[in-house]
């Protein structure tokens, strides 16, 4: 599966993406992670990033993207034939097992991405402080770089590579389509204990039409992010729409089954508590609120909706 993951750099993804998530929420955020870095090197690699990707699927190894940071981040300084990395990447699944992570830094103010071997001395990681309610497996770390030296053949791209539109908004269709796999799994549960009341019906159909409002958004998120005739602008601002929309349907859902299903949702080892701590917690993504002001920006100005 590491190895044949190029044949899944379309919307063909979807339905893996989402069956993944339905079994396992972590091991679908790793996947993802997986698919996203090969996707990256996919678009931007040379003959020598193409190279190390391919010693790391060869070895069984996954690749993750690490961007996420708190202050400087990680800050690349031009050296002869590379850079050197310095600072500190937080929120990094995988951390520990991945050996050559997308990883972003700094340059003069623009970001740059990199595959460093995370192995090296000069890196050090702290699994410790991921005491998270939900997604506990997914070996979420900081990963801190002492003055790590990385040649020019393990740059990925160029300046402006990683934010490129419509790749880096509109790829964030493969997040929420995982996220649709445990809303599949959470339904199935509620579904299965559901008591023969009025009350508790109406919350499951408010649950069940949020989940397939849901399910729609996502396969017309997928279905124009991956049509190379789209227009970059306008699948930015559909995903963008797309991930708001699905947050506040699964906060639905998430609601309905947890007053539904009662205390025993919040206990181990029903599996809904885990599912919904999961859910909840991977519900957290960067910039949620800035993609609704953006989609709701972008459609202002064209009638309120999409072209067909
Ligand atoms: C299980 C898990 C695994 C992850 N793995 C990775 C990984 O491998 N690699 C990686 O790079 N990241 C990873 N992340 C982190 C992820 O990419 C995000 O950085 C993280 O989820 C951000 O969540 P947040 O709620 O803090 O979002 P934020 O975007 O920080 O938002 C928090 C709140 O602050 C508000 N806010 C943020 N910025 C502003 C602003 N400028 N002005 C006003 N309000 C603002 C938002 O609207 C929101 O209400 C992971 C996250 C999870 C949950």
């Amino acid at each position: 599966m590491i190895a044949a993951c190029t044949g899944l750099l379309d919307e063909s993804a979807l339905p893996v993406l989402s069956i993944i998530g339905a079994a396992s929420l972590t091991v679908r955020r790793l996947f993802e992670g997986h698919l996203n870095a090969v996707k990256l090197a996919h678009r931007y690699g040379g003959i020598e990033t193409a190279a190390l990707v391919r010693t790391e699927t060869a070895a069984g190894r996954i690749l993750g993207v690490w961007n996420a940071e708190h202050g400087d981040g990680v800050v690349a300084t031009r050296i002869g034939g590379g850079y050197r990395l310095a600072g500190t990447k937080v929120y990094c699944s995988g951390a520990g097992m991945i050996r050559r992570p997308v990883t972003t830094a700094s340059s003069n103010g623009e970001k740059l991405m990199f595959l460093p071997d995370v192995a090296s001395p000069r890196v050090s990681i702290d699994l410790a402080i991921w005491r998270a309610a939900g997604m506990r497996g997914s070996a979420t770390g900081s990963v801190t770089f002492h003055e790590l030296e990385v040649p020019d053949a393990a740059v990925l791209g160029g300046v402006g590579d990683y934010y490129r539109s419509p790749w880096f908004s509109g790829g964030a269709w493969r997040v929420i389509a995982v996220q649709l796999g445990a809303l599949d799994r959470i339904m199935k549960l509620h579904a299965e204990r559901l008591r023969d009341d009025p009350v508790a019906r109406a919350r499951f159909a408010a649950a069940a039409g949020a989940h397939e409002g849901a399910r729609l958004h996502v396969w017309e998120a997928a279905s124009r992010a991956e049509t190379p005739a789209s227009d970059p602008e306008e699948v930015d601002a559909y995903v963008d729409l797309a991930r708001g929309t699905f947050e506040t349907a699964a906060l639905t859902i998430i609601e309905a089954t947890r007053r539904n299903a009662g205390l025993s949702s919040f206990i181990a080892p029903d599996p809904l508590d885990r599912c919904l701590r999961d859910l909840e917690t991977y519900l957290r993504q960067p910039f949620l609120d800035a993609s609704r002001d953006h989609a709701a920006r972008w459609l202002e100005v064209r009638g309120g909706r999409f072209m067909a």
